[in-house]
């Protein structure tokens, strides 16, 4: 089974998320694939769908977290708070989020996450600079080394390996960059003894999803503009079936 998950990022007004996350959550409820369809929606939404929706809590996520529980952290959202509006875990690390937070800080928080038992989603990916000098494999390993050395992660970690200069571009790594650059991932991983779902994200829509997913290392998707469309990522889901 596939993962999809959808980064709604700064849009929709209350009410279209509302009804776009049910129109999407009923979809894939009905066909029974919902425990891999996930949507992080805007910060000031997740209590209120997971309130309305209960039924659907555990399918949402936030966009990021930080490491604080609480405390004098004005406009930062912890992982307690996540926990207590019973989400089900947190995007980290994604490189629109990475001003906020260092790679120190995003170890702390996937800590603070597993200490609440809530999914994290570790989001790394390389600069089109450091792709073209070579750097890119680099980067990633530094990125895993240091984002994952606080914590036992005890299974609720999933690694979404983002090119940055493929998020929102329509540009895609080829299936042979995702493959490659996946199997480096995973064997980062077992130097700590960690073997935990891959996935991609960068530009998919519903012409590339099927090929990317028949990927023998992709274990889903991580789908930003492309999700905004219920209808359109309802589309995408399908493929996936
Ligand atoms: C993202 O923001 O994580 C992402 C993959 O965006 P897009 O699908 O628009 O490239």
């Amino acid at each position: 089974m596939k993962t999809i998950i959808g980064n709604w990022k700064l849009n929709k007004t209350p009410l279209e998320a509302k009804n776009d996350i049910k129109t999407i959550f009923d979809y894939s409820s009905e066909k029974k694939i919902n425990s891999s369809v996930f949507i992080a929606p805007p910060h000031p939404y997740l209590g209120y769908l997971s309130d309305i929706y209960p039924q659907y809590s555990s399918q949402i996520l936030s966009q990021n977290s930080q490491e604080f529980l609480k405390g004098a952290y004005t406009g930062h959202i912890s992982p307690k708070m996540l926990h207590d509006m019973k989400v089900k875990g947190s995007l980290v690390g994604h490189s629109e989020c990475r001003y906020m937070n260092t790679d120190e800080g995003i170890s702390h928080t996937l800590s603070s996450l597993e200490e609440e038992s809530l999914l994290c989603v570790l989001c790394i990916g390389e600069s089109l600079e450091e792709k073209k000098s070579n750097q890119g494999l680099k980067k990633l390993t530094h990125q895993i080394k240091t984002n994952i050395s606080h914590t036992p992660l005890k299974g609720k970690l999933m690694i979404a390996y983002e090119p940055i200069w493929a998020i929102g571009t329509g540009l895609t790594a080829s299936l042979e960059e995702i493959q490659n650059t996946l199997e480096h991932i995973s064997k980062v991983l077992s130097e700590k003894s960690l073997n935990v779902p891959l996935i991609y994200g960068g530009s998919v829509d519903e012409n590339n999803i099927s090929e990317i997913c028949s990927l023998p290392k992709v274990d889903g998707v991580l789908v930003g503009g492309k999700s905004l469309d219920p209808q359109y990522f309802i589309k995408m889901i399908q493929k996936l079936l």
